[in-house]
């Protein structure tokens, strides 16, 4: 095999998989430093060496690395746009130093993004319904490219966070269709009720007032 980066498509495919094959016989441990990434295995690791720009120098490195199954001297870079945190958003590099597999930082956020919402309802009455950011007219505020984007936790914080200096609690809910629940004269809770494949049945408490169709993923509640 050439070792000088110039070897042929077909080539840099049987590397990979020959690096997939001594990782699934001899597992590597691997620390994601509290990011929430995709489970990372033999697979995940070929397809961040196929992808990253620097793969062909990097696939011939992990390969020799692998074969000879030693301690590196060093630390090597796997992939320098790395793995993305569904959590943080970030592309956090990936190392190998011969032992594990391990991410550059550390998630800013390693148990979730805490998110609470503040309304004024002097009315007592409140509407709750799915997506009403169209309404608020929230989409126009010049925005950094992906701040807002809800395919990352922080991205969906970010965008509760604008809502609500609008006037509108807006949560991402998934398509959950939760129901809200009266539990006493003055508190109300929104939660789901059914079946979740994790936590088995689900029985909130307190007497179920409305039940929410998110079509959109989103619940929002605004004063009436
Ligand atoms: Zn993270």
């Amino acid at each position: 095999m050439e070792t000088n980066g110039k070897f042929g498509d077909k080539e840099g495919e049987r590397v990979i998989e020959e690096i997939k094959e001594l990782c699934n016989k001899s597992p590597k441990p691997f620390d994601a430093m509290g990011h929430q990434v995709n489970k990372f295995d033999a697979d995940e690791l070929a397809l961040l060496l196929g992808q990253d720009s620097f793969g062909r120098p990097v696939r011939d490195d992990v390969l020799t690395i692998l074969r000879a199954q030693i301690r590196l001297p060093t630390v090597v870079t796997i992939s320098h746009r790395g793995m993305s945190c569904w959590c943080c958003g970030n592309k956090i590099p990936l190392y190998y130093d011969g032992k594990k597999f391990f991410l550059g930082t550390p998630c800013p956020y390693p148990d979730g993004i805490p998110l609470s919402v503040e309304l004024n309802i002097p009315s007592g009455v409140i509407m709750v319904t799915d997506n009403l950011s169209p309404a608020f007219d929230v989409e126009r505020i010049p925005e950094k490219h992906g701040f807002y984007d809800i395919n990352y936790d922080i991205g969906r914080v970010r965008f509760s966070r604008l809502m609500e200096e609008v006037g509108c609690a807006f949560l991402c809910v998934g398509q959950s269709f939760p129901g809200v629940y009266r539990l006493d004269s003055k508190h109300f809770t929104i939660a789901r009720y059914g079946y979740d494949d994790d936590r088995g049945e689900l029985h909130p408490e307190g007497i179920l007032v409305a039940s929410i169709d998110t079509e959109l993923w989103w619940c929002s509640l605004v004063r009436s």
